[in-house]
């Protein structure tokens, strides 16, 4: 396929970034890296002077935009808990720039990044971790609005948490301001990790696998909930999410993670019904249907993900990929738009 349109060099570091943003981008993301380094005995050291890292995000760039529901997808071990943490500067990158609304989060200090953080929120994927079980609901949901300080007044302060309980559909919301939260179901958690997330209108947030430690038959009520309050609120999110099927569902576009890397980024209906990427094709031929009749088996992805510290040479994804040939070994593939708005990073497609 000779249709290469543009091209955006995941290995290219060099380049000063265009600090100007489209007036539609919320933010945008320029060759993000987040190394770990990896923690060795002494011996270990003895016998090896380099330094090892855990490559958990390795030059990733994207941009989200406005009201846009933007989905990451891979499997665990991808990158993409640690690209959101490092979006919101909860971890801090190794190197590459994150503008959000046109300034480059990564240079501020973090008393220089507290009043952004009205704007940026998360919701994390356990509702039993991580609502603290000795605060009553009232105070969970009215932290952000307390460190930010932005109510006039203690009835201001229970009159935003009302509203917005109710606008998570917790309700009556007086019988619940009083609860802690071993007294409310997981559902119920949830949406009163949304209703934190959402009390200051930020206009980003990251929601990380929300719904994958709920039961089933409640997630789709979960999903369409956070999706109806990123819409109410005009705010952009990033929903990370191992499920294609969910992607496809709820996003407007979605980028795949493998290794550290985006392997392919597009429309979530293009990456989903027409995937380009032989990690894609696998993901999806590994979705389970409920057709018996179906040849789609569990097993079209061999082998195990390899270790970020030591990635495979060229292709990160060679050792596993049924297409792999010489060139996939030596080179890296950059990510090019193979088809118009459809990014891929596979030799298949230079
Ligand atoms: Fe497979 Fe090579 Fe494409 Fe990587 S670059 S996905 S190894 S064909």
């Amino acid at each position: 396929m000779d249709s290469k349109i543009s091209t955006i060099d995941q290995n290219d570091t060099s380049s000063e970034l265009p600090p100007q943003m489209g007036a539609d981008e919320v933010l945008r993301v320029e060759n993000l890296r987040k190394w770990y380094p990896l923690r060795r005995g002494f011996v270990e050291t003895l016998f090896s002077k380099n330094e090892m890292n855990v490559k958990a995000v390795d030059l990733v760039s994207f941009s989200l935009k406005r009201g846009e529901i933007f989905a990451l997808a891979g499997e665990s071990g991808s990158g993409k808990t640690t690209l959101g943490k490092v979006l919101l500067r909860l971890v801090d990158p190794t190197s590459g720039s994150i503008f959000f609304h046109g300034k480059d989060i990564t240079k501020l200090t973090q008393r220089e990044l507290k009043p952004l953080r009205r704007e940026m929120q998360i919701i994390f994927q356990d509702p039993f971790e991580s609502l603290n079980p000795r605060m009553i609901i009232k105070e969970i949901v009215a932290e952000p609005l307390r460190v930010q300080k932005v109510a006039k007044s203690e009835a201001e302060v229970e009159e935003r948490v009302k509203q917005v309980l109710t606008e998570v559909e917790i309700v009556p919301p007086e019988e619940f301001l009083y609860r802690f939260p071993h007294e409310l179901s997981g559902g119920q958690r949830q949406r009163v990790a949304v209703a934190r997330a959402f009390i200051l209108n930020p206009s980003f947030v990251v929601a990380d696998e929300p719904v994958s430690m709920l039961d089933v038959s409640i997630r789709a009520e979960v999903v369409n909930l956070m999706i109806d309050m990123v819409k109410k609120h005009s705010a952009s999110i990033i929903f990370i999410s191992h499920d294609l099927a969910l992607a496809k569902h709820i996003a407007d576009r979605v980028a795949v993670m493998y290794l550290g890397k985006v392997m392919e980024l597009s429309t979530s209906e293009k990456v989903v019904d027409g995937p380009l990427h032989p990690y894609t094709q696998a993901l999806i031929a590994a979705v389970p249907v409920p057709d018996p009749e179906s040849k789609r088996t569990k097993d079209v992805i061999s082998g195990e993900i390899p270790s970020p510290v030591d990635p495979p040479s060229g292709c990160r994804f060679r050792t596993r990929c049924p297409y792999a040939h010489e060139r996939c070994s030596t080179e890296e593939p950059p990510l090019i738009e193979a088809e118009k708005d459809h990014f891929v990073a596979c030799h298949l497609y230079t």
